[in-house]
């Protein structure tokens, strides 16, 4: 374990794109939203973008605020209750985000997922392709779940693991939960106080999943399990994560001026766990294409309709299948962005072309190349 505490800590002035998680208990107190806080956050994210950083802010609260605006009793609501705080809490959340970060020039836009935009392919693609635009843009996205839709069976329930499946889906290389404990200890600190806490976590073992208890603060939905449960998604998607203290002033600056937390190293980077998770699936089809469009691949481009010379199998949009050479060899495997009706329709033709053979305009790209391991 001593080896673990003194491996190298990541830096959070070095994030090239960095999703920070906050905690409803850090934005609203008993006297509603904290605007200070917030303030003081705007100012953080501000200077990451500053320094290059790429930001999106996983945001809780709209409950918090909605069940204070409704005057609904403190303590656990039924669902519909919890869904109609999250319709009158979720608009107040969002401009209280857009009125801290617009005197930065900084524009927000609001994002509500729930757990099947990130579950079913051709929705994980579309959620993907809308926070790379918006990032393109230089928007700060504020994301949070669409509590008013999503019933127990299909919700994530807590933020953590949200945060997490959006740091893996933009590929981010950090991921920052600000939270109500300063980090990972090896036993709840409230209970045992000879718990000590981790700096880094290089590896997450059994012997370290055992240690992290069910501790839940008063209205955070994630215990330390569902940090953990983030963490392991973080790291899989080649993305480091960090647990640290969020109510202090400057969040971020404190992280970066040393202040305790935990950081759970990401295994290699985010792209070549992208290009794992892809490689790892079962091909629902296969599309051969000609010798121009191989050589196109191999030199780092995407699949053009026009490059296709033949499509196989029954696959909707998102899934993977097999690329082959005109020979039939195999060169790779991608998620494709057309149906296998559509993709045989488009074969051979000209991505300007896609409008009047479709009836609709697609994509350019059959596969873009983000979605291909060769
Ligand atoms: N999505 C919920 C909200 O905005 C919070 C979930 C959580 O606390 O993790 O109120």
């Amino acid at each position: 374990m001593a080896a673990l505490r003194n491996a190298a800590r990541p830096d959070i002035r070095a994030a090239r794109r960095l999703v920070v998680k906050i905690g409803s208990a850090l934005l609203v107190g008993g006297e509603g939203l904290r605007t200070g806080w917030l303030k003081g956050l705007a100012d953080d994210v501000a200077a990451a973008r500053g320094r290059g950083t790429q930001v999106i802010l996983v945001s809780s609260g709209a409950i918090a605020l909605g069940r204070r605006v409704l005057g609904l009793p403190a303590g656990a609501l039924p669902l519909e209750q919890s869904q109609a705080a999250a319709a009158v809490g979720q608009i107040r959340l969002a401009r209280a985000y857009e009125e801290a970060l617009a005197p930065h020039g900084i524009t927000t836009g609001q994002v509500l997922v729930t757990l099947e935009d990130t579950e079913d392919r051709r929705r994980y693609l579309n959620s993907r392709a809308t926070l790379e635009t918006l990032l393109g843009l230089g928007v700060v996205p504020i994301v949070n779940e669409n509590d008013t839709v999503a019933t127990d069976e299909i919700r994530f329930g807590d933020n953590d693991r949200l945060a997490a499946q959006i740091a893996v889906t933009v590929g981010a290389d950090q991921l920052l939960l600000l939270s109500d404990v300063d980090g990972f200890y090896t036993a709840n600190p409230r209970q045992d106080p000879a718990a000590t806490r981790f700096d880094v976590v290089a590896e997450i073992t059994p012997e370290i999943e055992a240690m992290a208890g069910d501790a839940v603060s008063g209205i955070s939905k994630g215990g330390m399990r569902t940090k953990l449960l983030a963490a392991k998604t973080a790291v899989a998607g080649g993305c480091a994560m960090a647990i640290t203290e969020g109510s202090v002033d400057r969040p971020l600056d404190a992280l970066a001026a040393g202040a305790a937390c935990t950081w759970f190293l990401g295994q290699g980077d985010p792209q070549a766990a992208r290009k794992r998770w892809i490689a790892a699936m079962k091909p629902r089809g296969e599309i051969r294409v000609d010798a121009g469009a191989e050589a196109a691949l191999r030199a780092g481009k995407s699949l053009l309709p026009a490059g296709v010379t033949a499509v196989a199998g029954r696959f909707g949009r998102g899934e993977p299948v097999a690329i082959l050479s005109a020979a039939g060899a195999g060169l790779g495997k991608g998620l494709v962005r057309y149906t296998a009706e559509e993709a045989r329709a488009i074969a051979g033709r000209r991505s300007g072309d896609i409008q009047a053979i479709l009836g609709y305009p697609g994509r350019a790209a059959l596969i873009h190349r983000d979605d291909m391991v060769l």
